[in-house]
Order: structure tokens, then C-alpha cells, then sequence
């Protein structure tokens, strides 16, 4: 059976202790490889080989960084398909979303912030005759970089490439549940001539791994995206080290559709929206609120789309979702549904139990059925918490001012996405709701320039374009003085 080492100054190696975790297959349920478990002992060696590294790779001039970042997106992208099944084998998602989303996505991460790092112009600002203000900007050290199960390749990726494009080296921890797509893009590190030690990965369970490189003197800045409750012990960890954190957490993101929507782009968008990658993408809008007009035929609409979608084996072209991530996330997802129901909520469609044949391949694999639940107030769980999987609740409104108190009513801030054709309402929404990005009449449209992150608990800090330059680089002002005056004699 295959097993997954730690990627440490160029090289594949075991754990000092030895030990290892299953990772399953979430289709089946069964154990496909083993990783890693990494203690404090495997962060150490990894960041003293980011240390070792980092003289040389800050050195470098950022042309020279940035083609082996463009190969290293180069090789990604010719190398897709291999990992879209890796991707899809370790996390659950169908394979033609993995081709579709992520791997664009991580191959444009290295691509834009290679080119990006070219381009870089610093400012400088004049003191009325007096002096003269310029700003100095320098890679920070070693960063540690965390990230989550739900997109792994692409939310590292999307660490990765500013953190090294601006001249840090790096220890990466991905979520010991997805661990495949990681290994797969150490090859690439190498077949692209990354120098040893200057991206490391180190795999195992958070609160042993991911802490001890929190808890690392030598890494001043985390980048980490995952729940909002671990990143309360990540705050706790680095604040006797004043570290620079980036926190990308959870959301329970609203999704608000007025009565003059474009009904059929709307009704095709929110499918997507509320169940692609089997509702485990951070930014999915997991609370429908609908204008009362339309409410019912959206209902209709809505509901019987949702039943028609495939949901099973993940290589074929027509699945529409696969299974969610663990047995522990599809209970956690059921104890939800369960928990509304107790609440006297309506489910819609869906439910718990499986949507798949106990005697096929995948009778024992960890499907959900996308979910419905009509939701008439937002004090519940299922209203206020993060499911994290294919469920959403469904609530009618009346006006603008009453959507917008549900729609903000929750801990979380990430994102929304509200459908109108009507361009005041639009932006009087967009300054109005607590969310960090909003999409009008659209949802997920990416643009890596723009600054991402969430308000509240959803998070702090923003990267992207120019922020993600700011949060991976130390800024210094240097103030001259001279004089108009001139030199007497
Ligand atoms: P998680 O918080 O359980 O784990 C995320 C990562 O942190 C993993 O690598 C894990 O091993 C590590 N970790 C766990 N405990 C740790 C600790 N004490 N110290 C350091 N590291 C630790 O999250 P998850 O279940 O992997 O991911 C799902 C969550 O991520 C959801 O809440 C989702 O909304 C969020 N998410 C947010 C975004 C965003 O951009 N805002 C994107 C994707 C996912």
C-alpha cells in the first residue's frame, strides 16, 4: 500500500517516530494509503530546512524565482488529469470538477503570482522640499502554511505561490485527510528544479503537526485556512510570538434572490452554488433566502432540480456529486439534518439516508443526499451553524431591510450572493451585508487580483493580488532628509 512521507529539504522521508495514519478512499470507505504522522520532531527538521534555504531563495533574483514558479504551473497543467483523479480518488469531488475548477485554479496561483512579483513597483513619497520617503519590502523568513481538505490542492497552491514568489520558503501542512495531491506536486517541485528545503510538507493530525508549527519560534507568519474553531487555538498558539496570521475560516454564507431575477440563471446558478463539491466549499450559499413572489415556484423549481442531480461514482462525466469527505463529516452533516427536523423544520428533499446502493462498489463509501430544508425563521442550528455539506435551508422574505437582518444575523462573514436585475438594490446590498466578497447575479467568479478573506468570524486578513504581496513581506520605511538650500562658499 502506498505511503505518503514528508517532503523535507528535497526529500521523500518517514516520520522520526515511524507512525502512520490510514487515509481512506472516501467512495468505498476503505483505506487506500497511509500517511504520515508528523510530531514536533518532523516540523523541526522541516523548518530548519526552510531556514537552511532561505538565504539562497530570498537572493535570487525574482526573475529567476518566478520561471521556476511558471514551470512549476507548466508541469501542473500538463499533468491535469493525473491529478484531478488524485484529487477526486482522495477527497470525494467528481473528476470533471476537479478538471474544471480546481486544477485552473492551482495552475493559475503560480502563474499570476509568478508574473505578479515581476511587476512590483514600490512607492516613494516627497517631503515638500525636505525629504524624501521610500519603502523598502522584504520575503519575512519561513512560512507556515495550513490548509483544509475540502480544495486541496488548489487553497495550497494558493498559499505556496505568493509565499515563494516573494522570496520566503515555506513548511506546508495539509489536512492529513487529503494528503495525495500534496505528494503528487512534490514530484513536480523537483521535476521543475525548486531548491531543496525551499517548499516543505510536512502531513498529520492538527492538533500535533499543524501546532507545532504554529507553535515554532523560527516560522513568524501562518497562513491558515480551515474552521473557525481551530483557528481560536492557532490566535492562542502563535500570540506569545506575535506572528503575522492570516485566518481564512468557515462561512454560512446567504444567498438572496429578489423577485426580478433572472429566474432561470438564478435557479441553475444556486444548484451550483449550494451543492457543488457536495456543499463543502467555504463559499457555497448554504441559506437561500427567496422574495415572497416568487417564493413557491422557486421552491418547486428548486426542489425537483436537486432531485434530478446524479450523486455517486465520481470518474463519471455525469456525476454530479460524490461522496463527502469522512464517515466522521457525513455523521456530523446527518446529526444536522436530524437536528432540524427536532427543530419541527420541513425537509424538503434529501435526508439521511444513503442515496446509494448498499450493494454496489460504493454501498459502503460516504454519500449524503443534497438536502432541502425549508427554514421560516433563522433561529435554529441548521440557520446559524456551518454544515459544511450538501444541505440548505430555504426562508422567504418580504423586503430588503427584513432579508438583511436574517442574511447578517450569523457569527460568520464570508461571503453572499444576492440576484437582482435591479442595479440600485444590487449595490445597496453589497455595502449593506456582512460578507467579505459579494457576487451579484453570479457566484464564485474568481479574480486573484481582488482582495479575499472574510469579516467576523469568518476570518482575518486578506490575500490576493497586492494583499497577499503586504501579508508575505515585511515593509519598511526609509525616510532622507535633505536640503534646498544651497552649499554656501
Ligand atoms: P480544520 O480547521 O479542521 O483543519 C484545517 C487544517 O488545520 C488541517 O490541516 C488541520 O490538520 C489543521 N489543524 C487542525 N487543528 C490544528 C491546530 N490546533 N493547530 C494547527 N493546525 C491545526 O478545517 P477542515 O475541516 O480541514 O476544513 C473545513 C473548514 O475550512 C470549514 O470551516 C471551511 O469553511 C473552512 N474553509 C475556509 C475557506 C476560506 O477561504 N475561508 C476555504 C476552505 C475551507
Amino acid at each position: 500500500m502506498k505511503q505518503i512521507l514528508n517532503f523535507i529539504d528535497g526529500k521523500h522521508q518517514p516520520s522520526v517516530t515511524g507512525e502512520l495514519l490510514d487515509n481512506f478512499h472516501p467512495a468505498t470507505g476503505k483505506v487506500s494509503s497511509k500517511v504520515v504522522n508528523s510530531h514536533h520532531e518532523d516540523v523541526e527538521l522541516a523548518v530548519q530546512a526552510a531556514k537552511k534555504a532561505f538565504p539562497l531563495w530570498s537572493k535570487m533574483s525574482a526573475k529567476d524565482r518566478a520561471e521556476i514558479l511558471i514551470e512549476i504551473g507548466e508541469r501542473l497543467k500538463a499533468r491535469s488529469q493525473e491529478f484531478a483523479e488524485l484529487e477526486s480518488y482522495d477527497q470525494g469531488k467528481p473528476v470533471h470538477l476537479a478538471m474544471e475548477v480546481d486544477l485552473p485554479r492551482a495552475t493559475a496561483n503560480f502563474q499570476f503570482f509568478a508574473n505578479y512579483v515581476l511587476h512590483l513597483q514600490e512607492s516613494s513619497s516627497q517631503i515638500d522640499g525636505r525629504g524624501i520617503n521610500y519603502t523598502l519590502r522584504r520575503p519575512i523568513g519561513v512560512a507556515g502554511l495550513i490548509s483544509p481538505w475540502n480544495l486541496p490542492l488548489y487553497l495550497l497552491t494558493w498559499k505556496i505561490a505568493p509565499a515563494l514568489a516573494v522570496g520566503n520558503t515555506a513548511v506546508c501542512k495539509p489536512s492529513e485527510l487529503t494528503p495525495m495531491t500534496a505528494d503528487l506536486l512534490t514530484s513536480v517541485f523537483q521535476e521543475a528544479g525548486l531548491p531543496a528545503g525551499v517548499c516543505n510538507i510536512v502531513y498529520g493530525e492538527g492538533h500535533r503537526a499543524g501546532a507545532a508549527l504554529v507553535q515554532h519560534p523560527d516560522v513568524p507568519l501562518i497562513s491558515f485556512t480551515g474552521g473557525t474553531q481551530t483557528a481560536e487555538s492557532i490566535v492562542r498558539d502563535s500570540a506569545p510570538y506575535f506572528k503575522k496570521l492570516s485566518l481564512e475560516l468557515g462561512g454560512k454564507n446567504p444567498n438572496i434572490i429578489f423577485a426580478d431575477c433572472d429566474f432561470e440563471k438564478t435557479v441553475a446558478t444556486t444548484i451550483k452554488s449550494s451543492f457543488n463539491n457536495q456543499g463543502e466549499i467555504c463559499l457555497c450559499g448554504s441559506r437561500i433566502f427567496v422574495q415572497n413572489e416568487i417564493y413557491d415556484t422557486f421552491v418547486q423549481e428548486f426542489v425537483q432540480r436537486t432531485e434530478a442531480l446524479v450523486v455517486g461514482d465520481p470518474t463519471q462525466a455525469n456525476t454530479f456529486m460524490g461522496p463527502v469527505v469522512s464517515a466522521d463529516h457525513r455523521n456530523k452533516i446527518w446529526s444536522y439534518i436530524e437536528g432540524a427536523k427536532k427543530d419541527g423544520l420541513k425537509i424538503l428533499t434529501g435526508g439521511v439516508e444513503s442515496p446509494v446502493d448498499s450493494d454496489s462498489p460504493w454501498g459502503q463509501g460516504y454519500f449524503v443526499k443534497p438536502t432541502v430544508i425549508a427554514a421560516p425563521h433563522t433561529q435554529c442550528a441548521i440557520m446559524q451553524e456551518e454544515v459544511f455539506g450538501p444541505v440548505v435551508t430555504i426562508t422567504p422574505f418580504q423586503t430588503e431591510e427584513e432579508v438583511l437582518t436574517m442574511a447578517n444575523s450569523t457569527k460568520y462573514g464570508l461571503s453572499a450572493s444576492v440576484w437582482t436585475e435591479n442595479i440600485d438594490r444590487a449595490h445597496r446590498m453589497a455595502a449593506l451585508l456582512d460578507a467579505g466578497t459579494v457576487w451579484i447575479n453570479t457566484w464564485m467568479l474568481r479574480d486573484l487580483r481582488v482582495p479575499f478573506g472574510g469579516m467576523k468570524a469568518s476570518g482575518i486578513g486578506r490575500e490576493g493580488g497586492e494583499h497577499s504581496i503586504d501579508f508575505y513581506t515585511e515593509t519598511k520605511n526609509v525616510c532622507i532628509s535633505y536640503s534646498m538650500q544651497p552649499e554656501k562658499g
